[in-house]
């Protein structure tokens, strides 16, 4: 089996969720090539061959969808795979479509000859196989750990008309508050929570233990917490020595996120949360007797 990966490049950087793709190849023990559209400071590490295309096309799906067919066309993959992220979701269908072959979104594992994917916004597992020759993925970001990798690849450069439909006049970076990629101690509130009132149990923890308080997406799509402190695969990615999940199922994405936390506490009232695979202590409890309690005997000791 063989695979193109199509990774990403942003603010003239190869993203760190690009390596998850070979992350996946590994996974699979097979021989990968990547795709990439843009100037990088840092190539990828690897050993196979990696097609280039023109800096300035970044955001332009029809010049991109027009290199990785080239690259296709040369490679003669198995597998297409993109990540699962905006850009992802966008070229994927358009490259599935030209290829003819089936779409496979949002991989998080393997299982027996066949991929699972999520459902219903994360909540069910799917085991899917494509019936088609070739396949064009979307893996979740996260899913599949990056690996060590060492060789210099092969540079392809490969051309292709701009013929965009749609003029990129560009785009709105996030509003960057806080820097939760910095902080030792992060408490963050899920919606288990139940209300904007008591994220404050969780901040009065974070307070308590010179830490700042995060938030699953729920969280801030209520708004009861700005967007700047969301964790996860469309949030920050966060690496604290002491990461507290309050109320918080364990999501993938919000996993994507926090995976580097050094230790783990979550608080939850449901003993078989996804959350408790990742924690190094799980507290069955409701958030609004715990973290009172938790707060209240650190500032004792304090
Ligand atoms: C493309 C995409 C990108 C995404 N990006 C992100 C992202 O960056 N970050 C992110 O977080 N999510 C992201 N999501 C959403 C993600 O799939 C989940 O829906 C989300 O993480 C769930 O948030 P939650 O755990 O707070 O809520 P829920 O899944 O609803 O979990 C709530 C938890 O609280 C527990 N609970 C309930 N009441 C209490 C109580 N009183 N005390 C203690 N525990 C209680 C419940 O048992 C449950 O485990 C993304 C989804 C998609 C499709």
């Amino acid at each position: 089996m063989k695979l193109l990966l199509v990774g990403e490049i942003r603010d003239g950087r190869v993203t760190a969720e690009s390596a998850e793709l070979f992350g996946f190849a590994a996974r699979l023990g097979v021989e990968a090539s990547m795709v990439l559209v843009g100037d990088a400071g840092d190539l990828p590490v690897f050993d196979g061959r990696l097609y280039r295309g023109d800096a300035g096309h970044e955001f332009d799906m029809t010049y991109n969808k027009h290199i990785v067919l080239a690259a296709v066309e040369r490679e003669q993959p198995d597998a297409v795979v993109f990540l699962h992220s905006s850009f992802g979701w966008e070229l994927a269908p358009r490259v599935a479509f030209a290829m003819q072959s089936a779409q496979l979104s949002g991989v998080v594992g393997l299982d027996d000859g066949g991929y699972v994917v999520e459902s219903c916004n994360g909540k069910m597992r799917r085991t899917v196989r494509p019936l088609t020759g070739r396949a064009v993925l979307t893996i979740q970001p996260g899913a599949f750990a990056a690996s060590p990798m060492a060789g210099t690849p092969e540079v392809v450069a490969i051309d292709a008309e701009p013929d965009a439909a749609v003029e990129f006049l560009g785009c709105i970076q996030p509003e960057r508050g806080v820097d939760l990629s910095r902080t030792s101690v992060i408490v963050s509130a899920g919606r288990g929570v139940g209300s904007a009132d008591r994220v404050e149990l969780a901040r009065a923890l974070a307070d308590a233990l010179g830490g700042e308080v995060g938030a699953s997406r729920p969280v801030v799509d209520a708004g009861w917490l700005e967007r700047a402190r969301q964790v996860g695969s469309s949030g920050q990615n966060v690496s604290p020595a002491l990461y507290v999940a309050c109320g918080i199922s364990g999501a993938i994405q919000h996993l994507a996120g926090m995976k580097g936390s050094g230790f783990v506490i979550a608080v939850n009232t449901d003993r078989d949360a996804p959350i408790a695979s990742v924690a190094d202590v799980l507290v069955v409890a409701d958030v609004a007797e715990f973290l009172p309690a938790l707060t209240a005997a650190i500032q004792a000791r304090t």
